[in-house]
C-alpha cells in the first residue's frame, strides 16, 4: 500500500546492525502464547546490553528530510501563510499538506522541512544534505544490575538458623472483625410492589423462596477455636473467635432446593473491602495492608500443611499505594553511615532486626546473619536491649519507609521524568475528536507534569507516514518532518525530538494548539503504528520514560501490522479459542521487551469502534508495567470527560521511574511466581519502568523446606526507583507473619481480598492458554477444594449433615469467585463481550489494587431518591446514602432511583414509577426523553445540584479512573440489560449462574468425595 517512498533518494542498503533485524535477544519472553503464567521469565541481559540502536542514523546517509517545493499538485493553496499554528494549515478541501517553515530567527535548523502526510502518496526529494547526526552516547546498561543492591543475589544460602522468637512476637490475632452483612433492607426490596422488569430470563431465580427459614442462613455456629497452642488471641478479638464457622443448610438433591433457605442472608460485601486488621493489631510495626496483603497471615510450617491449603499462598503488593491519612511514609537519609543492610541477604534494616552486643551488632530478621553496626549508626541500648535513639529512627519503628539512595545505587544519573506521545492522526482519530481532547488535555497538564524543571517531552504522530517534530527551544515554531519509508525506520534530528519542557514550553504549546487543526481534514485511514513505535523507541532509548500511545485503528502498515483476525464465534469452545486473546505477531512482545530493557513504560489508549486487536496492542503495556485505557467507539462529546480525567491523572500522578522491585522473605520459603503487568529481569526482580499508586502485583509463595522451624516469617518489599525530583530512592515495606502448624488457623487468618486478587490474575492468565470455560471451571474447582478441605477439618467434631460450611474469613470467597467468572475477561461466550473489551479488561484487572478490584467484581448499588427528597440531608451523610444493596434485580424498586458504581462506570437507573418530579428536577426538559440521548447535567434546582455533588464525591473518592455516568430507565431494552441487568451478578442472566445456584453447585461438588 505504501508507495510514498517511490521517489525517495537511494539510500544505503539497510544496515545489518539494525537491532530489529536480528533474532530476539535471549531473555525475551517466550513468543508462544500465554502471559506470565509460567513462574519466571528471566529477563537477562543480552550481549552488551546498551548497544546503541544501530541503524538509527548512519553517518554519510543522504539527507532524510528535505523541503519539497511543489512536489505534489496542487501546490499549497496559501503558501504565504506558513506559520505553524495558523489555522490556514488545515488543508482546504482536497487535502493539501502543511508547511513548517524555517523559523524567522535563530540559527538555521539542520533541516528544512515540508511535510506532506495526506493521501495520495507524497514523495521526497533531497535538496540539501543533512549533516549526519549521531544519536549520542549509548545509554548505560539498565540490565546489568541496575540497582546496586538489588543486583546481588541473596547470598550463598542460609546456613544459620533463625534466632529465637522475635521479641515483638507475642501472638497472633484471632478471627478478625466480624463484618456484618445486613442482608436485604426489606422495606424496599422484598415488598416492592411492582416487579421491576419483565424479561423472564432476567427474573430472580424462581426457587428463591423455597429456602427453609429455620436454618438461619449463614447464622453463626459455635465452633472450636483451633488456635495454635502457642497463641493467645488479643482479647479484643475473643468475641470474634467464638464464631468459628457458619453453616447453611442445603439439600444435596441435585437440581432441587430444600424449602425455606433464606438467600437474603447470604454473605455479601455490603461494607466494601474490609482490610484485614487482626494482622495489623498483632504486629503494629508491620506495613499497612494496602502495601502488602498476604493471602493468609498464618504461614504453614510444612509442605504437607501447605498442600492441604488449596487456596493460593502468596501476597498482593502495591508498593506505591497512597498512604493512609496521617501515615505518610517517612523519608530517611542514612548519610555517612550508608544504608544499613544485611551484608548477606541485603535486607534493609527494619523494625524486626535485633540489636545485640551492646549495640555493636544487629541480627538480620530474614537470614539471621549477625551484622556490624557502622560507627555512625551506633547507639547504646537501654536495659531492655532497645536502642536509645529508637524514637529518632523511623526505619526501626515503621513498617514502611523511603530511603534516599546514594550514588552506588545508580548506574547513571537519575533520569528526568520523560513523557513521549505517539499519536494517531488518521481519519478516525481526528473525526472522533480524540486528537483534540488529547492535545488539549496534555496542554492543560503541562504545569503539573512531575519533575519540573527537568521534565522532558516529545511527540510523533502517524497515519500512513511518520511525522516528527523538532521542538528545539530556539525555534519559535515546531518543525515537522515526515518520514514515509516504513521499511527502514530512521529518526531525523534525534536530539531535538525530545526536549526539556520548561525550555521549549512555547514551542510545545504552539504544537499542541496546532495539531488538531493540521489534521482536521485528514482523510488518511492507514496506520503505520509499528514503524511509529519503533521510531519512538529510537528517540527514547537513551533515557527511557513513559510512552503514551493513542491508537484509533488497527495497525495496517509496516512492521507490526495486524490482521482483522476478528472475533470469530466459531472458534469459541475449540482448542484454538485462546489464540484470539494473545498477540499474534511477535513484534509486540519483542518491542515490549526492548522497551523494558531501556526503561520505557508504555500506556496504550485505544479508541476504535472496530476491532483493533487489543490483545496485541496491550502486550506493550503488559510487559512494560503499563496500563491499557480503552474507549470503544470514542466520541469526544460522550467520552471526552473520561479521557480528559484519566489522561490527566496518568500525566500528573506521582510516578516512580526506572524502577525494580524485589520481595524478600525468610528462610525456607520463596516467591515462585509473579502475576501482573511487568517483566521479570531475573528470577525474582520485577522490572518496572514506571510505577504509580494505581498498580499492584500478585505473587505466590512456595515452601522450599519440608519443615519451617522458625516461629515467624518476614517479608520485605523493596522498590528501587528514581523519584520525579531526581532523587534515587528505595521504598521498603516490611511485615511479619506467624508460622502455624494448624490448617484451621490458616483459614482463620485468610484474607479473601488478597486471595481473590491472586485468583483473578490466575484466571485471566488461564484465558490466554485455555477456553473461557476452563478458566471459569478452575476458579470453581479451587473454591470447592478449599471448602471441602475445611469441611473435612470439622467433620469429625461436628455432625455437619448436609450443611455447607466455611470459615468466617472466607465467607465472601464464593461470591467473589462468581464475580470473577462473570467479569468481562471471563464471562460467557462470544456474544457477551467483544474480544477487544475482554482483552482490555484483562490487562486492566491484572494491575488493579485489591480494593479497586473487589469493587469491580462486586460493584455497589444504592438508592438515592429518598435521600434526594430529604431537605435536610447533607452531602456529608454519604455513608448513609451509599449503603450498598445486594446486586440483584430484587433490590430495585420501580419507585426508586438507583446508582450502580463499579469504579469504571456509573449507571443511574430510573424506576418506571419514580416520581415525575424527581425526574423533572434531575433531567430538566429531557425528563421524558429516551435516556440514551440524555446527558446528565446540573439543573437549576437543589435536588439536581445535590445529585451532581454526590456523583462528584463518588468520583473523587476513587480518582484512578473516571466513571462515565449512563442514564437508563426501567424497561428500556436492550439498553437496560446491557448497562445494568447483566451486571447484577447475583442474578441468572442468559447462561450465567445465579448466586443461589452457584452456592448449590459448590455445595454439591464439595459433598462429592467429601
Ligand atoms: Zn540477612
Amino acid at each position: 500500500m505504501n508507495t510514498e517512498n517511490r521517489n525517495f533518494p537511494a539510500r544505503p542498503p539497510p544496515s545489518s546492525s539494525s537491532p530489529f533485524a536480528s533474532a530476539p535477544p535471549p531473555g525475551v519472553p517466550p513468543q508462544s502464547g500465554g502471559f506470565a503464567s509460567q513462574p519466571t521469565r528471566p529477563f537477562t541481559p543480552s550481549g552488551p546490553p546498551m548497544a546503541p540502536p544501530g541503524g538509527v542514523m548512519r553517518p554519510g546517509q543522504p539527507p532524510l528530510v528535505s523541503q519539497i517545493p511543489g512536489s505534489r499538485p496542487p501546490p499549497p493553496p496559501q503558501p504565504s501563510s506558513n506559520s505553524f499554528p495558523s489555522p490556514a494549515y488545515g488543508p482546504p478541501g482536497g487535502g493539501s499538506f502543511q508547511r513548517f517553515p524555517t523559523p524567522p530567527s535563530g540559527p538555521p535548523p539542520p533541516t528544512q522541512t515540508l511535510a506532506g502526510h495526506l493521501s495520495p502518496p507524497m514523495s521526497f526529494r533531497p535538496q540539501q544534505p543533512m549533516a549526519p547526526v549521531t544519536m549520542g552516547p549509548p545509554p548505560q546498561s539498565m540490565t546489568s544490575g541496575i540497582p546496586g543492591g538489588f543486583a546481588s543475589p541473596p547470598g550463598p544460602g542460609f546456613q544459620q538458623s533463625m534466632p529465637p522468637a522475635n521479641p515483638s512476637y507475642s501472638g497472633v490475632g484471632g478471627g478478625g472483625p466480624q463484618p456484618s452483612y445486613p442482608g436485604y433492607p426489606s422495606n424496599q426490596v422484598l415488598q416492592g410492589p411492582p416487579k421491576p422488569f419483565q424479561s423472564p430470563s432476567q427474573g430472580p431465580p424462581s426457587a428463591v423462596s423455597s429456602y427453609p427459614p429455620q436454618t438461619g442462613g449463614f447464622g453463626q455456629h459455635p465452633g472450636q477455636q483451633n488456635l495454635h497452642p502457642s497463641y493467645a488471641p488479643p482479647t479484643s478479638n475473643v468475641q470474634g473467635l467464638v464464631e468459628d464457622f457458619n453453616s447453611l443448610s442445603l439439600s444435596n438433591i441435585p437440581g432441587s432446593l430444600e424449602p425455606g433457605l433464606d438467600h437474603t442472608s447470604f454473605p455479601r460485601p455490603l461494607d466494601g473491602d474490609v482490610e484485614p486488621s487482626s494482622f495489623a493489631e498483632a504486629y503494629p510495626m508491620n506495613c499497612h495492608s494496602r502495601y502488602l496483603r498476604l493471602t493468609t497471615s498464618a504461614i504453614p510450617n510444612s509442605q504437607s500443611l501447605a498442600s492441604r491449603w488449596h487456596l493460593p499462598l502468596g501476597a498482593v503488593v502495591c508498593p506505591l499505594a497512597e498512604a493512609p491519612e496521617g501515615e505518610e511514609v517517612p523519608l530517611i537519609d542514612f548519610g555517612s553511615s550508608g544504608i544499613i543492610r544485611c551484608r548477606r541477604c541485603r535486607t534493609y534494616v527494619n523494625p524486626y532486626v535485633a540489636f545485640t552486643d551492646s549495640g555493636r551488632k544487629w541480627r538480620c530478621n530474614i537470614c539471621s546473619m549477625l551484622n556490624d553496626v557502622p560507627g555512625e549508626y551506633f547507639s547504646h541500648l537501654d536495659a531492655t536491649g532497645r536502642r536509645m535513639d529508637m524514637d529518632q529512627r523511623p526505619e526501626l519503628t515503621k513498617g514502611s519507609v523511603e530511603i534516599i539512595a546514594p550514588t552506588e545505587y545508580m548506574v547513571r544519573p537519575p533520569m528526568p521524568p520523560i513523557y513521549f506521545f505517539l499519536i494517531d492522526v488518521s481519519f478516525s482519530a481526528t473525526k472522533s475528536g480524540m486528537l483534540e481532547v488529547a492535545t488539549q488535555t496534555i496542554k492543560s497538564c503541562l504545569d503539573n507534569l512531575p519533575g519540573y524543571p527537568r521534565t522532558q517531552i516529545g511527540f510523533i504522530t502517524y497515519d500512513s507516514t511518520l511525522h516528527f517534530y523538532n521542538m528545539k527551544s530556539s525555534l519559535s515554531q515546531p518543525q515537522m518532518m515526515v518520514v514515509s519509508d516504513l521499511d527502514d525506520i530512521f529518526v531525523p534530528l534525534p536530539d531535538d525530538l525530545l526536549v526539556n519542557l520548561s525550555e521549549s514550553r512555547n514551542v510545545v504549546e504552539a504544537f499542541l494548539d496546532s495539531l488538531p487543526l493540521m489534521f482536521q481534514d485528514n482523510a488518511n485511514v492507514e496506520s503505520a503504528f509499528g514503524p511509529a513505535l519503533k521510531a519512538a523507541f529510537m528517540v527514547m532509548n537513551q533515557l527511557g520514560g513513559k510512552l503514551l500511545i493513542f491508537q484509533n485503528s488497527l495497525p495496517s502498515l509496516g512492521v507490526g501490522r495486524l490482521k482483522l483476525r476478528g472475533d470469530d464465534p466459531r472458534i469459541y469452545g475449540t482448542d484454538k479459542e485462546y489464540t484470539l486473546r494473545v498477540a499474534e505477531d511477535t513484534f509486540y512482545k519483542q518491542m515490549a521487551a526492548d522497551c523494558t530493557k531501556f526503561q520505557i513504560g508504555i500506556n496504550v489508549y485505544a479508541f476504535s469502534d472496530k476491532y483493533t486487536d487489543i490483545a496485541s496492542l496491550g502486550t506493550l503495556a503488559k510487559y512494560t508495567g503499563g496500563q491499557v485505557y480503552y474507549y470503544p467507539g470514542f466520541q469526544s462529546s460522550i467520552h471526552g470527560d473520561k479521557l480528559r480525567h484519566e489522561l490527566a491523572r496518568d500525566l500528573t500522578r506521582e510516578t516512580a521511574w526506572e524502577s525494580v522491585m524485589r520481595i524478600r522473605c525468610g528462610k525456607g520459603i520463596r516467591f515462585s511466581s509473579y502475576h501482573g503487568n511487568f517483566m521479570l529481569r531475573s528470577t525474582d526482580l520485577l522490572a518496572l519502568p514506571a510505577v504509580d499508586c494505581d498498580k499492584a502485583y500478585a505473587m505466590q509463595l512456595t515452601l522450599e523446606e519440608t519443615l519451617l522451624t522458625t516461629p515467624t516469617v518476614y517479608f520485605q518489599v523493596a522498590l528501587l526507583y528514581t523519584a520525579s525530583c531526581g532523587e534515587r530512592r528505595i521504598r521498603v515495606h516490611t511485615a511479619v507473619a506467624p508460622v502455624v502448624t494448624d490448617l484451621g488457623e490458616m483459614y482463620r487468618q485468610a484474607d479473601t481480598g488478597s486471595i481473590v486478587s491472586v485468583y483473578t490474575r490466575l484466571a485471566i492468565e488461564k484465558t490466554l492458554s485455555s477456553k473461557l470455560d476452563d478458566a471459569r471451571n478452575v476458579i470453581q474447582q479451587k473454591i470447592v477444594k478449599a471448602l471441602r478441605e475445611y469441611r473435612n477439618l470439622h467433620a469429625v467434631q461436628h455432625r455437619l449433615g448436609s450443611r455447607l460450611i466455611y470459615p468466617e474469613s472466607l465467607k465472601l470467597l464464593p461470591l467473589y469467585g462468581l464475580g470473577i467468572c462473570k467479569s468481562t475477561p471471563l464471562q460467557g461466550g462470544p456474544a457477551d463481550a467483544s474480544l477487544d473489551e475482554r482483552c482490555a479488561a484483562g490487562f486492566t484487572m491484572m494491575a488493579l489494587p485489591v480494593k479497586k478490584l473487589l469493587k469491580l467484581l462486586y460493584p455497589s448499588l444504592f438508592r438515592v431518591d429518598e435521600w434526594l427528597l430529604k431537605l435536610s440531608a447533607d452531602i456529608d451523610d454519604l455513608k448513609d446514602v451509599r449503603r450498598r444493596l445486594p446486586l440483584a434485580a430484587e433490590s430495585l424498586d420501580s419507585r426508586g432511583l438507583y446508582i450502580y458504581d463499579d469504579g469504571f462506570r456509573l449507571v443511574l437507573w430510573f424506576g418506571r414509577m419514580l416520581s415525575p418530579d424527581i425526574a423533572k428536577n434531575l433531567l430538566g426538559a429531557d425528563f421524558a426523553a429516551e435516556l440514551s440521548r440524555v446527558t446528565l447535567q446540573e439543573q437549576q434546582n437543589g435536588m439536581s445540584k445535590k445529585l451532581m455533588r454526590l456523583i462528584k464525591k463518588v468520583r473523587e473518592n476513587d480518582p484512578s479512573y473516571h466513571p462515565m455516568c449512563f442514564l437508563v430507565r426501567q424497561g428500556e431494552q436492550p439498553r437496560e440489560g446491557f448497562l445494568l441487568l447483566r451486571h447484577l451478578i447475583e442474578d441468572q442472566m442468559g447462561g450465567s449462574t445465579s448466586y443461589v445456584d452457584w452456592i448449590l453447585q459448590l455445595h454439591r461438588q464439595i459433598q462429592q468425595n467429601a
